[in-house]
């Protein structure tokens, strides 16, 4: 049983899905993720965990492949549209897909894939073999989903999550955030990342809510969409806010306070997948009239840490952990920390994914003994409320024997009026280990010598950058993350 799916049998005539002008009722999504299922199936009885890889456009046909693929038995291996041919056959080579499927548009693309490694290729809307098998029965404890980590630290890895693993990460949120099925969310995300596939499309189909589609991301089109009307909820990451800022700032006074009023009537706005900075939290009050709810999560144990839906929601901090789900901060030896002191973040739920898949060892070396997975992640309780320092592997600088957050100086320095965003690294160094590094994006007329007084007179001198680097736009990957090795290299 697939609870998802069983779900959508409660409110048949309720709209699921909104895209490209065209509205889907949950009868319809059942019907036709029902004959897709089938089709999938052509001449077996179950997919039993074949790996299913699709790419396919935001909008209802990937809903309907997604549950297709579930109700078959198969694993969904959803693609990243943004990625060159190169990363797609690494994703399509490592989970060993059996078939691919495709719309039209990205047919192209994924056909020579498929008949150079003689992969079933289905492109929706072309007819093809079809059977009116009976649908498998599915297990909660079956692979359900690989999503591919973002690759912000190293190549990234295969996280095979159960449908009991999706059914915990979905009723978690929804009960924390209090999903109705009147609730009404536009989906702006990727649909390869476990922010958009379970945050905003699963959470909403299981509440029977509705969920819209934009065929692309751009500031214009979210705040046209907003001003329909319809909707109530929204999510996204730090720099999607960062530019619909930018984007209301452009606009006329009487455009901007139109807006604004309408923003108001929303019932939630999340922000995560990254740190959310505290200028952009504080911009978007102003912008939206909402205290952002920053939430923490990783693709391996689907959302974690949350600041509460009623209550205070505190800058630079991401709140207390979801019903359910087990937090401990702990030091190198895998003991629990003192109240107050940082430690690396350690989880144990029914979220927590199976495995990498096909990675035995790093899945070993993911959990301690006793079950936690390892996030990599630190952080510190302060005032009931946890707050990142960030991962342990690129953000915690370790100079001259102190241990200094890159998160924290990033946030002092996007304080400073000539500075719009920056990324801060450690750079190896004989005599200290490491020292600080900053990337800056700045006006052009930033002084470096100033600035360097001026952070002298907010911070201890040894967190001070000591060198710097302006750029105009950081890098970042598809979930608009910085990617801190590329900054290392400009150095
Ligand atoms: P890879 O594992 O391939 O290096 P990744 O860790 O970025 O990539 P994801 O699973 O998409 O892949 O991201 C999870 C990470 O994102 C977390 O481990 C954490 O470092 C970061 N993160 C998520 N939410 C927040 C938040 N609210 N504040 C700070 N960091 C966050
Ligand atoms: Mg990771």
């Amino acid at each position: 049983m697939i609870t998802i799916v069983q779900q959508a049998h409660r409110h048949p005539t309720n709209t699921a899905i909104l895209s490209g002008g065209q509205t889907h009722t949950y009868a319809q999504l059942l019907a036709y993720s029902e004959q897709f299922g089938q089709q999938l199936l052509t001449g077996r009885t179950d997919l039993a965990e074949a790996r299913v890889a699709f790419m396919v456009e935001p909008g209802f046909d990937y809903v309907m492949v997604q549950w297709g693929i579930w109700r078959s038995g198969g694993i969904a291996v959803p693609l990243c549209t943004t990625y060159p041919p190169a990363s797609l056959q690494y994703v399509i080579d490592d989970t060993a897909a059996e078939i691919i499927v495709t719309s039209s548009r990205y047919a192209s693309i994924l056909q020579p894939i498929a008949e150079t490694r003689t992969i079933r290729f289905i492109e929706l809307g072309l007819s093809d073999d079809h059977s009116s098998s009976v649908l498998p029965d599915v297990d909660p404890a079956r692979g359900a989903m690989i999503l591919y980590t973002s690759g912000t630290t190293n190549l990234p890895k295969g996280v095979v999550s159960t449908h009991a693993n999706l059914d915990a990460q979905m009723s978690t949120l929804i009960a924390a955030w209090e999903w109705q099925s009147t609730d009404h969310i536009l989906c702006v995300l990727p649909l390869h990342h476990v922010h958009g596939i379970v945050n905003v499309i699963c959470c909403a189909l299981w509440a029977g809510a509705c969920c819209e589609f934009l065929p692309e991301f751009s500031a214009g089109a979210v705040f046209a969409a907003f001003q329909r009307g319809a909707i109530n909820l929204f999510m996204a990451v730090p720099t999607i806010y960062f530019k619909l800022i930018a984007h209301w700032e452009s606009l006329p006074e009487t455009e901007q306070q139109t807006l604004t009023d309408t923003m108001r009537t929303f019932r939630l706005m999340v922000s995560g997948s990254a740190a959310l900075p505290v200028t952009v939290m504080e911009k978007w009050e102003r912008v939206s009239g909402h205290t952002l709810l920053e939430r923490y999560g990783m693709t391996e144990i689907g959302m974690a840490i949350s600041n509460p839906y009623r209550g205070k929601r505190v800058p630079g901090h991401i709140g207390q952990p979801l019903p359910g789900v087990g937090v401990r901060l702990v030091d190198e030896q895998d003991e629990p920390v003192d109240e107050g002191q940082p430690g690396e973040i350690q989880v144990k739920a029914a979220t927590v994914f199976r495995e990498y898949w096909q990675r035995p060892q790093a899945t070993q070396d993911a959990f301690t003994d006793d079950g936690w997975f390892r996030t990599g992640d630190v952080a510190v309780l302060d005032e009931g409320s946890y707050k990142i320092l960030g991962r342990s592997s690129i953000d915690i600088i370790k100079s001259g024997g102190y241990k200094l957050s890159a998160l924290e100086i990033e946030e002092v320095l996007r304080t400073h009026p000539a500075i719009g965003d920056c990324g801060v690294i450690g750079l190896a160094d004989e005599e200290w280990g490491e020292i600080v590094g900053a990337v800056l994006v700045a006006s052009e007329t930033v002084d470096l010598a100033e600035l360097n007084q001026w952070m002298r007179t907010q911070m201890a001198a040894y967190k001070v950058p000591r060198h710097y680097r302006i750029v105009t736009e950081l890098p970042r990957n598809a979930m608009g993350k910085v990617t801190k090795n590329d900054l290392k290299k400009l150095f």
